[in-house]
This record gives C-alpha cells, structure tokens and sequence, in this order.
C-alpha cells in the first residue's frame, strides 16, 4: 500500500472511529508523551478506548484497513523510534476493577496495574502484593507475565479476555494458552490478540505470600505492599516524575539464561579479578539444568557503574540500579539505542553472554 493510500485510509478509519466509537482523540499528542522512558515520535493519529468493545472494534477497523498500529497501555516497556511514526496508537481505557465472589478480581485492560493491587491488598486477597509498584496498565501484564520478588502474575492469572486479530472474535481463554513463562507470552512481539480484560484467583489471607528478599518472611499484606514500595523506590522502580531515575522501561535486559558450564567460566573469571564476589554470583538453577544469572551483576562486573558514562550523558544508566537505562531529560531514541549497544556489546565482550532486551521495540531495533 502506498504510504499517499495508506495516510488516507486512516484519516477515514480514524474519522469513522472517531464518530462511531466515541473514541477519545489524543490529539498532537507523541509517544515521548506516553511512555516513561520518555522517547518516540508523532504517530499519525492516537485515541483512547474507553470501554473493551471499543477498544477491540477500533484495532479491528485499522486492521481491516491495512492500517499500522500500536495497543497501548502505560508505555513502560517500550522504546519507540523518534520522528513521524507511521503508526495509530489505541490506548486502552476501560479501567474497571471489581472485586468478585471467591477470591476473584476482574480488572479492564486499561487500569492502572498498581490500582489493582491496592485493591486486592485493601479487600484482604493475598497473590499479587510484591507486584506492587510495577507501572502500566492490567492488560499488558499477562503480555511479558510481568513479575518481581520471586511471584509471576501467571502464579494467580485464570482467564483473559481477547479480541483475537486474526479470526475477530472476543471470547475469554484460559491463561495457559498464552505460553506464559519469564517476561514472556505468545502475546509480547506478536501482537496476535488484544487484552480486554483479565481474572485473577486471589487467596483471602491476612498475610502477604513469602518475600524472597526477607528470606520468605510473611507479613500483614498492607505492610507488604509497603514493603516492596520502599524496596521498588529505593531502586528506582517506582514512577516519580520528578526523579530521572525512573524515566526508564524497567529492567532493560531480561536475566540471562546460560548452560552451567558457562556460569561456572563467569564466576572463576569473577573470582580470579575480585576475591569473594566470583564465589557469590547469583545464580538460579532452571529445570532443564539451565543456569539463570542476573543481568545487573553481569553488567556491573563487566565494567559499567551506576549512572553510566557520566552526568552529562543524555541517557544513563540509573544511579540507583544499573539494569535500568534512563533519560536525564533530553534523550533520544538514538542516545538509549547507543547506551544499550554499549552495554550488550561490553558484556558480550567480557563473558561471552548475549544479553537480550526486555522491552517491546517500536521502529527501531538494537542491532
Ligand atoms: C520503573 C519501571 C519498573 C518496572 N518494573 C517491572 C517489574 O518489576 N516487573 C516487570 O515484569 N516489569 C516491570 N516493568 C516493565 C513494565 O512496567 C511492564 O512490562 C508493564 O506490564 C507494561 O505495561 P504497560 O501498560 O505500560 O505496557 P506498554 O508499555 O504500553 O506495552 C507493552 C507491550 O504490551 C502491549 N500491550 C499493552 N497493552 C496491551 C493490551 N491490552 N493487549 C495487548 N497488548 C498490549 C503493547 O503493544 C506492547 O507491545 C517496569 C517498568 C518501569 C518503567
């Protein structure tokens, strides 16, 4: 389709959208404006569905016109290209969060993730405390099976409600037929199906699951949420405007995953530079005999600090959390591109592991 067709086609998709599914026009609006990693370009044309139906008939009107397109919750995983994007943005906006029979809670794919939590927490539902804090809406977390302090959102996910871009139904599927597993779905890259809305099992309990950073101690779920909040903050992993920090998408690379033989070559060759922290690298035993390590303790031992390159770099590595590339304000897509290339290649250099990104890229890629 030629890009002169294709502009016009969305203008009247847009438009008919716009009339017939009351949708909210974000007008003028660019992704460094949606995301918290705070780059990316305009797209052609970006609205907010205010219910599921709304939300799925417009991806399937842009799909029926051949049309570009991106769903959209919070923007915290992803790095978007600069410039003009020729792509429309479908956010979702259907926030509901209700409170069900037996331990249920059913959220719409646009609310706030951590609003679902305080919920549960507040309604005595045990399951998802030591998720809290994590940015982003409820629809996009069974997308990477977000996670943190040792729980999935897959350990209490039942059912999602999807709009299926291929066959255009909407029917509600049972969480194992996502594949999830860690930061992944057949959701993420794909962008296969629309989340509408998703059911959780919570359990009643007046204390949290075990928290694997105080050695599986259980505490009242209130003082466990607020726990993971101090814990998440002091990292940076909590939004805050004000703090640069957290103008990031997270963990920028997924733990790496590696064969025993190659943990063991890492933590010798730790060991031989630096007495005592070889012997103690992290790492988590796989059931297939894999060795998972952590990618902040690879990236700090190969050589880059805590704010790296420097303080007038335009993007950074967080000064409270080396896993996590930040804008200081004036970045670019290009300035994260390079700070990433920089890191992968070093750590690749040094111990011969591949690190590979956890966001979703938009019009741009790492290599
Ligand atoms: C400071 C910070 C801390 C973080 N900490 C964690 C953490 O501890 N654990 C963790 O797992 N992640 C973490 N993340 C990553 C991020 O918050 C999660 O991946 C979150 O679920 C993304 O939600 P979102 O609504 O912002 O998704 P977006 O960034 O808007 O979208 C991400 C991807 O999901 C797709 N998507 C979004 N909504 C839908 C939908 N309704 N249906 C289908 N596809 C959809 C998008 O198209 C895109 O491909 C962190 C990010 C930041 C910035």
């Amino acid at each position: 389709m030629s890009s002169h067709v294709s502009q016009t086609t969305v203008v009247v998709v847009a438009e008919t959208s716009a009339t017939h599914l009351d949708l909210e026009p974000l007008d003028g609006v660019r992704l460094k404006d949606l995301t918290t990693l705070r780059v990316g370009g305009a797209p052609r044309a970006a609205w907010r569905a205010r219910t599921a139906e709304q939300f799925a008939r417009a991806v399937e009107l842009l799909d029926a016109a051949g049309d570009p397109l991106i769903i959209l919750g919070g923007g915290s995983n992803l790095v978007v290209a600069d410039g003009d994007l020729d792509l429309t943005v479908v956010v979702a906006g259907n926030d509901s969060i209700e409170v069900l029979q037996g331990g249920v809670v059913r959220a719409g794919a646009g609310a706030v993730w951590d609003d679902v939590v305080a919920a549960a927490v507040e309604a005595g539902l045990s399951g998802i405390e030591t998720l809290s804090g994590i940015p982003g809406s409820a629809g996009a977390t069974p997308v990477q099976n977000v996670g943190a302090y040792g729980a999935e959102v897959s350990d209490v996910l039942t059912r999602v409600r999807l709009y299926d871009r291929e066959t255009r139904e909407i029917e509600w599927v049972p969480a194992s037929d996502l594949d999830l597993a860690y930061r992944y779905s057949n959701l993420k890259f794909t962008g296969r199906a629309v989340v509408l809305e998703i059911e959780l099992q919570l359990a009643p309990s007046e204390l949290s699951i075990p928290l694997r950073h105080l050695g599986g101690e259980q505490l009242p779920l209130a003082q466990a949420r607020e726990e993971i909040l101090r814990v998440r903050a002091a990292k940076g992993m909590v939004l805050d405007p004000q703090d640069h920090d957290t103008w990031s998408a997270g963990s920028f690379f997924t733990n790496p995953v590696v064969a025993p033989e190659l943990a063991d070559e890492i933590a010798r060759a730790v060991e031989t530079e630096r007495p005592g922290e070889g012997v103690s690298m992290p790492r988590f035993p796989q059931p297939d005999g894999q060795v998972k390590l952590s990618a902040a303790w690879l990236i700090e031992r190969a050589g880059f600090h805590k704010g790296f390159p420097d303080e007038d770099a335009p993007a950074r590595l967080s000064t409270k959390h080396t896993l996590a590339l930040t804008n200081r304000g004036k970045a670019g897509a290009d300035d994260v591109v390079k700070l990433a290339r920089t890191v992968r290649d070093g750590v690749r250099e040094r111990f011969g592991v591949g690190l590979v990104p956890e966001p979703v890229w938009i019009g741009l890629t790492l290599d």
